[in-house]
């Protein structure tokens, strides 16, 4: 038997997430980049007693240990191309956060909103999330200034990307967004996240208008791109399979 097999163990996830980002188009690259993005960890039996979380609301933040789920059985490669890097220049995996890795195994700090206890079940609320909806969760852990925040070198992601793009609302999308109810968030969550420019790398020299579409909550985020300016053009409900 090889040393690895012999060593290797399998986790359970003790929650999943619930987010906003029901695709991995447009999810920020980094917790944090975008404050509106509100999320749930709801825990799992038999890690959901409300013993598993006491005190926990005494951090602002918290890590959230994951499994990237979704990109797992693509497997990985010593060397990958991070957007960081212009999406054509190669380094090692183990200089990135790319979700292309061995175990898939991702690591967010975000902020500790609130800590809900109901009945037997405890959840979570935090922000700031880049994690996709049902995402599993490995473990939580609170954020320990202390040790965790150091002064230290970003190599090449030094700074938080620079935001290059002015977002503007089509009076459609505005009215849309006044009109539901559910998520007061809303229009910060889509400037923060259009902000980022989630366009590929290779699309962002172009001066043709560029249109594209994304899922947030259950809503179709439509816009377009010219030069600098991002202009949401519509955003609708889309009809689910739940309540049709
Ligand atoms: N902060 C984490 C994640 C960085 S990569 C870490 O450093 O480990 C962030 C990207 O992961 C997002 O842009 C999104 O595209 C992707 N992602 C988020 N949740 C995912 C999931 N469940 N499966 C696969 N990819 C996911």
């Amino acid at each position: 038997m090889s040393l690895s097999t012999e060593q290797s163990f399998s986790v359970t996830p003790i929650g999943f997430i619930e987010s906003p980002f029901k695709e991995k188009f447009a999810i920020p690259r980094q917790p944090r980049l975008a404050s509106a993005a509100l999320g749930t960890i709801t825990l799992v039996a038999p890690f959901n007693h409300p013993d598993t979380v006491r005190d926990l609301e005494q951090f602002s933040h918290i890590w959230i240990i994951f499994r990237f789920d979704q990109t797992a059985d693509l497997g990985w490669k010593p060397l990958v191309r991070p957007p960081r890097l212009g999406g054509n220049r190669k380094t090692g995996v183990f200089s990135t956060r790319s979700t292309f890795r061995p175990n898939s195994i991702g690591m967010s700090a975000v902020k500790l909103e609130r800590v809900v206890i109901s009945g037997n079940q405890a959840t979570i609320e935090v922000s700031g999330l880049d994690l996709l909806d049902g995402t599993p969760v490995l473990d939580i852990k609170p954020y320990i200034p202390y040790s965790d925040a150091i002064e230290a070198n970003g190599g090449f992601a030094e700074a938080a990307p620079e935001i290059t793009m002015t977002i503007e609302f089509s009076e459609q999308a505005l009215i849309f967004i006044q009109q539901q109810q559910q998520y007061p968030a809303l229009q910060q969550l889509v400037e923060q996240v259009l902000a980022q420019d989630p366009r590929p790398a290779y699309k962002r020299q172009s001066d043709q208008i560029q249109h594209y579409g994304v899922r947030l909550y259950d809503f179709d985020v439509q816009w377009q791109v010219i030069n600098n300016i991002t202009l949401v053009t519509g955003i609708n409900t889309l009809v689910s399979k739940s309540n049709t």
